[in-house]
């Protein structure tokens, strides 16, 4: 899952940098609220933390625009204050979900799961499909109840494959989604990492899960049939 981080400050920054990348999920930065806006407006993103005071435009400004080109992704705003006024302006303008500075990232955590679980509409802090679980806090994969040691690259993999089950996703989207960058056209690392994957997830199952669309790019479903 990619996320855009829009935050001036370097410190808070490099923070939820870090600690997100160490969560698996790819990390963008944008240091003010222009850069912000393009980037929010020209890439896709699985969630946006958006700080409310940014130079050139401010959190809420970028929120409005955001919300007026129809950008859905969900975002969390970051208030500097636990003030009632900017939660209410914040979630009125199209926030999904905000935090008050200083928080603990342990919540920030939390709310970024919870927002990716309402954009999938799932219920559960555990994906599930035929009989592989993925557990999004522990990062732990079961498939019949036997456990599966995933990397951390195959775990992110996993976990966006879960979150777009039965969607063919191209190597394309899986390299921006997962590594955060586009790779000159001809690498196969894509396929390198899927075939890792799905060695550990479907080797020695007759149901296999993870399928080739061939000319296209890969699917996690159940049924074969394209
Ligand atoms: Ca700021």
């Amino acid at each position: 899952m990619r996320i855009l981080v829009i935050e001036d400050e370097k410190k808070v920054a490099r923070f939820l940098r870090q600690g997100l990348e160490e969560e698996r999920y790819a990390v963008e930065i944008a240091s003010d609220g222009e850069r912000g806006e393009a980037l929010a407006s020209a890439e896709g993103y699985d969630l946006i933390i958006l700080d409310v005071l940014l130079p050139k435009k401010d959190g809420f400004e970028v929120l409005r625009s955001l919300r007026a080109k129809s950008v859905k992704t969900p975002i969390l705003m970051l208030t500097a204050k636990s003030s009632t006024e900017d939660k209410v302006h914040g979630l009125d303008t199209g926030a999904d979900d905000y935090l008050a500075k200083p928080f603990a990232f342990s919540e920030l955590l939390a709310r970024v799961r919870s927002l990716l679980r309402r954009g999938a509409s799932e219920k559960s802090t555990v994906l599930t499909l035929a009989d592989l679980q993925l557990d999004t806090v522990t990062h732990k994969a079961t498939r019949s109840g036997k456990g599966i040691d995933l990397t951390g690259k195959e775990y992110a993999l996993l976990e966006y494959f879960m979150r777009n089950a039965d969607r063919v996703l191209t190597r394309t989207i899986l390299s921006e989604h997962i590594w955060n960058y586009n790779f000159d056209t001809g690498t196969n690392i894509v396929d390198v990492y899927i075939n890792h994957l799905r060695s550990k997830i479907d080797d020695g199952f007759d149901k296999k899960l993870l399928h080739t669309i061939r000319g296209v790019g890969y699917a996690l479903k159940e049924s074969a049939q394209a």
